[in-house]
């Protein structure tokens, strides 16, 4: 059954569209099971009915034109209970309604199985038999399998307007898109997208202005592999046995004129794709051939055709001009955005991110908020392959991004655009006035940040000092590690642009979603993985210069502090300190009269809140990293959308082992900050305050958004606001207080706006 299952499902992820995808599940489900008929209904949420649209063994005539009214028939059962309805007689059950164009009339058994994507019901796959009698156990698994794969292809057609075609209501306008809002504002613009090197899938549809260009260049990298295995056969035919280097002679041909280059050159010159498309397109059409074949070698013949694919999109995506054209107003796309992607777009055409994958505590949604660009994480069903070009309209406050919007939504958002511009200008009028609470409490802000390009002059001016410089970015942008000389000027023009004000360079966190090109890390559960300080100790001498290198920054400036990531244990930060330690003694006996730096420890694993007071013991101040103090804490993984909706960092549990570091530090007066996202959200401040917090360390983004809040608030109220939501159990509870409470202190303009967006 595994394997029908799989060889299905891999046939309904080839398919060119959604009716292909229906109609090869339909044939493939019954022939598989040997029922007598097999259909699917699809729910058409604008007539209220459950309409026939593919069938194996009914009158195929009536497919999109026979339906069952919503709620009505056994179908109408199915989506309604949304589970499966086994029915030893159909014509029995008091739901029974016929659908008689069909010809469904002389069939008695019945198995209905909802299709559910995200709790949402879009239809039902139905399995009918001439005999009565209930179908097994085993067969109604295996449909509910299919069932819930076959929900990813028909949300996926959703979004592209394939659905709303087939239903026969245009596919055109306000097609739309939710994810997680992951840096607030609103982007109207054009969509990019990037794609992952020699990722064939994630290639977009683009047409080309230079249809020879593009012919050569296929041509050119398609030569290039051919030599490669021509190369490759040579070296290993002492190795090979004559029957199996005449592999490389069947991988030839595949590349030959006569099949893939033929095909693919011909969509170049008939269509105007682009070459990547026309190899994309042309890899699929003949993999597909290959998938359908019963026959087990046969089959694994469609793998080597998508590696020859990958092969020559690789030569293809080194040839292709560097300089790449972004639209004015950039929408960045993708599968999975990575922060060098969004660093590679100009600053000034760069409007908004939105990415299948990760979520708002991702990197690159961090590296979005910081550079003010509005993002969206998560996007599940993402046609990245059909958006390149289209105008899209992204909601960073509540995650929608819509799809060629028709133009009242168009004139709405404009209007939300403006009233955004209006709350940013009032804001304005606080800018270079202390953050002080009403009754006194002064409360520093400072700046997150990582790359030269996010320190606007804004932040500059605008905050009290660097409270987390993630070092990583100016590592990730590179092929190689950085070396001593080039990290220092990398850091003393921070250390500079602050000075005297305090800067906080964050000693290397790579691993977990912070790889480095040049330095894989290939781990199953890379976030409980080697990543953070224990790199930094197992390889002492990256560490070592990186310390060098920020000490050397800071000759003269006197305002560097040093952080450490990711501590799980006391023996951890014993182990630093020394090595911070020993690298300022070589320095001195270097002659470089150098201030020893402030050194913190990021309390962002539970271990180390539990350790909360020997940390502070040892060091000179501690910084709340509630990113991953919240995956930790509530096993959720920051970057997977499929539980973003469990990740707060308002949880009480964040908010109650926030406390507790507070009250082990104040053991030994060590200061207490916060650097991860929950500093710069309005409505953590008041609790924030009413913890005691020594500092917050936000975006530059929030800077005046908290800046506000503190100015409204007294600490007195801020701490009974504290008391009220320690007694509560969940983060939804503590989210509506807080709004409440803010909306009575006059700030509900610094709510999210985004809820004002139309409503679809
Ligand atoms: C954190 O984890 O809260 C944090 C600030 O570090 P990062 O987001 O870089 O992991
Ligand atoms: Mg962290």
């Amino acid at each position: 059954m595994l394997e029908t299952l799989h060889r299905i499902i891999q046939k309904v992820n080839a398919s060119a569209d959604l009716g292909e995808a229906l109609d090869t599940i339909v044939y493939m489900l019954r022939e598989s099971i040997q029922a007598d008929v097999c259909s699917v209904y699809l729910t058409d949420f604008e007539t209220h009915r459950h309409v026939l649209r593919a069938t194996d063994g009914l009158n195929r005539e009536a497919i999109g034109k026979a339906y069952l009214p919503m709620h009505r028939g056994l179908v109408g059962l199915v989506c309604e209970r949304a589970e499966a309805i086994n029915v030893e007689d159909a014509h029995l059950h008091r739901n029974y309604l016929a659908t008689t164009e069909t010809g469904e009339t002389s069939y008695h058994g019945f198995l209905g199985a909802p299709i559910l994507q995200q709790s949402k019901v879009l239809g039902a796959l139905v399995v009918r038999n001439r005999k009565a009698g209930k179908i097994d156990d085993e067969v109604v698994t295996f449909v509910l399998t299919l069932a819930a794969q076959l929900a990813g292809a028909i949300a996926h057609a959703g979004v592209t307007g394939e659905l709303a075609k087939i239903q026969g209501r245009g596919g055109h306008g306000n097609q739309l898109l939710k994810g997680r809002s992951s840096s607030s504002g609103i982007a109207m613009g054009t969509a990019f997208v990037t794609s992952q090197p020699a990722d064939l899938e994630s290639v977009p549809d683009r047409l080309t202005h230079d249809r020879e260009l593009e012919q050569e260049q296929l041509r050119e990298a398609i030569q290039a592999v051919q030599n490669e295995l021509r190369r490759l056969k040579q070296k290993l035919s002492s190795d090979l046995p004559e029957e199996d280097r005449a592999l490389f002679d069947a991988w030839l041909m595949i590349l030959s004129e006569d099949a893939l280059t033929g095909r693919a050159i011909q969509l170049i010159a008939e269509e105007g794709l682009w070459a990547p498309a026309a190899l994309r397109t042309t890899v699929e059409e003949h993999a597909r051939v290959f998938d359908a074949m019963e026959d087990i070698y046969l089959r694994e013949r469609a793998s080597d055709i998508r590696d020859l694919g990958r092969r020559v999109l690789s030569h293809l995506q080194q040839e292709s001009p560097s300089i790449i054209e972004y639209p004015e107003r950039t929408i960045l796309v993708g599968e999975e955005v990575s922060a060098v992607q969004l660093a590679e777009v100009p600053r000034s055409k760069l409007a908004g991110v939105v990415s299948a994958t990760g979520s708002s505590s991702s990197h690159v949604a961090i590296l979005s908020r910081a550079l003010g660009i509005p993002s969206v994480m998560g996007v599940d069903s993402l046609p990245t392959m059909r958006l390149d070009g289209r105008e899209l309209i992204l909601d960073g406050y509540s995650g929608r991004i819509y799809i060629s919007p028709q133009p009242m939504v168009r004139e709405e958002y404009q209007r939300l655009a403006e009233e955004d511009r209006a709350l940013t200008a009032e804001l304005d009028n606080l800018r270079g006035l202390p953050v002080e609470t009403t009754d006194g409490v002064c409360i520093p802000l400072y700046l997150n940040t990582g790359l030269l390009t996010d320190m606007s002059s804004f932040g500059i001016e605008e905050s009290d000092g660097v409270g987390l410089y993630r070092t990583e970015f100016p590592f990730m942008v590179r092929d190689r590690f950085p070396g001593e000389e080039t990290q220092v000027k990398n850091y003393r023009k921070v250390l500079q642009a602050f000075s005297p004000r305090p800067v906080v360079l964050r000693t290397l966190d790579i691993g977990g979603d912070k790889p480095l090109p040049y330095f894989p890390v290939k781990e199953s559960n890379p976030f409980l993985g080697w990543r953070g300080v224990r790199i930094s100790l197992d390889h002492p001498e990256i560490f070592l210069t990186q310390v060098r290198a920020m000490l050397r920054a800071s000759a003269d400036l006197d305002n560097l502090h040093i952080m450490l990531p990711m501590v799980t244990s006391v023996a951890e930060v014993d182990q630093l300190l020394a090595l911070i330690k020993r690298a300022h003694r070589e320095l001195l006996e270097e002659g470089c009269a150098i201030t020893k730096p402030k050194i913190g420890v990021m309390i962002e694993v539970p271990a180390a809140v539990y350790n909360s007071v020997a940390i502070a013991k040892r060091v000179d101040f501690i910084s709340v990293g509630t990113n991953d103090l919240t995956q930790y804490l509530l096993a959720v993984d920051r970057n997977n959308p499929r539980v973003a909706e469990l990740y707060s960092d308002l949880h009480p549990a964040v908010l109650f082992a926030i406390t507790q570091i507070i009250e082990g530090a104040s053991q030994y007066n060590c200061p207490v900050g916060i650097c991860g996202e929950l500093a710069g959200n309005p409505l953590a401040t008041p609790l924030l305050i009413g913890m005691g917090v020594d500092s917050l360390s936000m975006s530059a983004g929030s800077l005046l958004r908290v800046k506000r809040v503190i100015s409204t608030i007294s600490q007195s109220h801020a701490i009974r606001l504290l008391q009220s939501t320690l007694q509560m159990n969940e983060a939804d509870e503590i989210t509506a207080f807080m709004s409440a409470a803010l909306e009575n202190l006059g700030l509900e303009k610094l709510l999210k706006p985004g809820q004002l967006a139309p409503k679809t």
